[in-house]
């Protein structure tokens, strides 16, 4: 677990307000914000992660010393209200315009504990291509193929999603889902935390990354039958979040 908040003088009061448990989420978001930069699901500063947190949000901002996404620290997390309004002391720190994409998730669907958007590659070519994700492969990787079995909605405009307006149609096209495209931007992931919807990002990106080399090989694997995915295991949040979000911090070499 990173621990750059409490290695400075003040340690959690430095980050923000909120107490040990704010103070967590804190790093929480930064970590994931550091692990979409290096999967490859985020560049530069666009992209943005949050936890829900009270009546409103810890959101990453952009601190006065950015360096995007891979740079990320807890004191670049802010605490806002669900419309996007500062909490917390936010001078120094400029609200995403997408902020409306988190608010209005967490207004909209109670069992949302954290929100990710971000920018990978893999997403904007199977929307621009209108390529589905299928539930083709089965134990190579189960979170995606689950993915891809419940569907990968798609959001089809190519907008700043910078208005509440947009980001309610937004929650409704993802249908309950916990992923879905945004055409011509990117994907919004949800979770009941903050390393489960990271780990549903990174999964959604293998996903939407095998769909595209498919497509580009000409190949059309049929969907896994019945029988073979009633073999497959329900692997459970312990592997699912618990596991993989320590690997994917041990990538970071920070587990
Ligand atoms: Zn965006």
């Amino acid at each position: 677990m990173p621990a750059e908040a409490d290695e400075r003088p003040g340690g959690a009061d430095v980050a923000g307000s909120g107490g040990a448990e704010a103070a967590a989420l804190r790093r929480d978001v930064a970590a994931a914000c550091r692990i979409l930069a290096a999967k490859g699901l985020v560049s530069g500063i666009l992209g943005h992660v949050s936890a829900r947190w009270g009546e409103g949000m810890l959101l990453r901002c952009r601190g006065p010393r950015e360096r995007g996404l891979m740079a990320s620290v807890p004191e670049d997390v802010r605490q806002l209200s669900l419309g996007g309004d500062a909490v917390d002391d936010v001078e120094g720190w400029a609200v995403p315009n997408e902020h409306p994409i988190h608010g209005e998730l967490y207004r909209a669907r109670p069992e949302v504990g954290a929100v990710v958007h971000a920018h990978p590659r893999s997403a904007l070519l199977c929307g621009l291509a209108r390529l589905r994700p299928v539930a083709c492969f089965g134990a190579f990787d189960i979170p995606a193929m689950r993915l891809a079995l419940g569907g990968v909605p798609v959001y089809p405009r190519a907008v700043l999603i910078s208005r509440a307006e947009l980001a309610r149609d937004m929650v409704v096209a993802m249908a309950g889902r916990p992923a879905c495209i945004l055409y011509g931007h990117g994907i919004t992931v949800v979770g009941a935390t903050v390393a489960q919807a990271t780990v549903t990002a990174v999964a959604l990106d293998r996903l939407l990354g095998v769909t595209v080399e498919l497509a580009q090989l000409g190949a059309h694997p049929a969907r896994v039958p019945d029988a073979d995915l009633a073999e497959l295991p329900d692997l459970g949040p312990a592997f699912n979040e618990g596991l993989a979000w320590q690997a994917l911090l041990a990538e970071l070499g920070e587990a």
